[in-house]
């Protein structure tokens, strides 16, 4: 209260004081006090810049799918793509939403990104065609979008398709140009399972080449993060470059497609160079990829990025212990005591280190064109590592502390997928120990028929190719 209590005999003498100053005391006098009105003014910036960001807000963020910059700068646009938590918004193909505690269909179709005359007609249509009353917290539902074209959506355009994927029900909306909406039904249910070989050279596009012919940008993402730890595309993709990439999907009895499935084989020949990369699927139907010799990738993250700490607050909706209020928690907290060493998720490039209001001292790091991860109310950081350094996997980065808006020693972690947080832990346990054993023995038989679909798929697109020559 104190503070707007104004003493006048206190601002006499100050006056009396001022007036008793040299001419260079008093330039340094307002000098320091503009300093001072500077630092004031970032604060209260700083802290306004955190609460708008706090509400759900759609904000329109360069993604490069329409054109993959491998060159991506630790420029100050994308340095604001990590901190902006913003709506899909159509960005791709493919969306898996978890469902959180107090969402509804309407809140989930709108923060999708479609508009609120499509919102409440899409779901009055739903509701027609499956119970929503079975749809409880923490199910995924998943959404594909598709133009007329099979190609990309641009940002703020409306699918001129999407199938939607709740349970094991796949409802299927096509666009209707004279409503201006969408006609939703059910589509039938036999589901084949499909494959597909899309290959190249780089000097077509790696990127619009495997599109072109049927791969989703989610697949040709997945493909480049696959080998994005071992091969820097900028340097080292030469236009000679060979692509392949094998996946397969789901498409229903009538041809629909109705998932973009997963890469079953991927490969990259650079400078004589190859790497050949498998799918191998354990008996639990978990996936998981290893070069061709049974070697682990090393692009993965660690859902965990500390050792000795439990979690203490989970991901997604919460009454925010600060400031009381429903707030989505865009990471794991884990409680741990000051000064545990915080390692790098994976391997990537330092991206933001910086003293925040609500974050405290915390520090971000970009993994690849995907993901990027944010480490929050530090107590130090590690010397030597600032903007622009590459880090390891399991490299210390700094310490847990307090800082900024928390309550107690802890970690707050994010991953970030396109700039868009996601929950951690349900990100697939990506790290996976060299296979052995039982294991290899299966991974061995799943190579194989892989590798005979990759011959199969060969012939059909040599064929192919032969009778389109003719
Ligand atoms: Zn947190």
């Amino acid at each position: 209260m104190y503070v707007y209590n104004v003493n006048y005999q206190m601002i006499l003498n100050s006056m009396h004081y001022f007036l008793s100053l040299t001419r260079l005391e008093r330039i340094n006098f307002f000098l320091f006090g503009f300093a001072i009105f500077c630092i004031t003014l970032s604060f209260i910036f700083n802290i306004q810049s955190n609460i708008s960001s706090s509400i759900i807000k759609p904000i329109s963020i360069e993604i490069p799918f329409s054109q993959i910059n491998y060159n991506e700068d630790l420029d100050e646009e994308s340095e604001n793509a990590i901190e902006t938590i913003s709506d899909a918004q159509f960005l791709s193909n493919e969306y898996s939403y978890t469902v959180q505690k107090g969402d509804s269909l309407i809140k989930i179709l709108s923060e999708i990104g479609f508009n609120s005359s499509n919102v409440y007609s899409i779901s009055t249509q739903i509701n027609k065609l499956y119970d929503v009353s079975n749809i409880y917290v923490g199910q995924d539902i998943k959404f594909l979008f598709s133009s007329k074209d099979g190609g990309k959506i641009k940002i703020g355009d409306l699918p001129d398709n999407f199938t939607i994927h709740i349970d094991s029900k796949i409802i299927d909306g096509i666009y209707n140009p004279s409503k201006n909406n969408y006609d939703l039904k059910l589509l039938k249910q036999t589901i084949n399972s499909r494959s597909k070989l899309v290959k190249g050279y780089a000097r077509e596009g790696l990127y619009n080449s495997a599109v072109s012919q049927g791969a989703s940008p989610g697949i040709v993402m997945e493909y480049i993060k696959m080998l994005s730890d071992e091969v820097n595309f900028k340097r080292d993709v030469k236009t000679d470059s060979e692509f392949k990439i094998l996946f397969d999907y789901n498409e229903t009895s009538e041809g629909k497609k109705v998932s973009n499935g997963n890469i079953l084989y991927a490969y990259l020949s650079i400078n004589n160079k190859k790497y050949e990369i498998y799918q191998y699927k354990d008996s639990k139907g978990n996936i998981s990829y290893y070069y061709g010799d049974g070697r682990n990738l090393k692009s993965a993250l660690l859902s965990k990025p500390i050792k000795n700490a439990r979690i203490s607050s989970g991901f997604g909706m919460r009454i925010h212990p600060i400031s009381k209020r429903r707030t989505l928690h865009k990471g794991v907290d884990y409680a741990a005591r000051t000064g545990t060493p915080i390692l790098a998720a994976g391997n990537g490039v330092v991206q933001v280190v910086r003293y925040g209001a609500g974050y405290g001292k915390y520090l971000a790091i970009k993994h690849n064109h995907r993901y990027s991860t944010l480490y929050a109310h530090m107590s130090k950081f590690k010397p030597g590592i600032k903007r622009g350094i590459a880090v390891k996997q399991g490299q210390v980065i700094g310490y847990v502390g307090s800082t900024g808006n928390s309550t107690g020693a802890h970690l707050h972690y994010e991953i970030r997928q396109y700039g868009k947080p996601i929950n951690p832990i349900k990100v697939k346990p990506l790290i996976s120990n060299p296979l052995a054993g039982e294991k290899l023995v299966a991974f061995n038989n799943q190579k194989k028929r892989i590798n005979g679909t990759l011959h199969k798929e060969n012939k059909i697109m040599l064929a192919k190719n032969n009778s389109s020559q003719k």
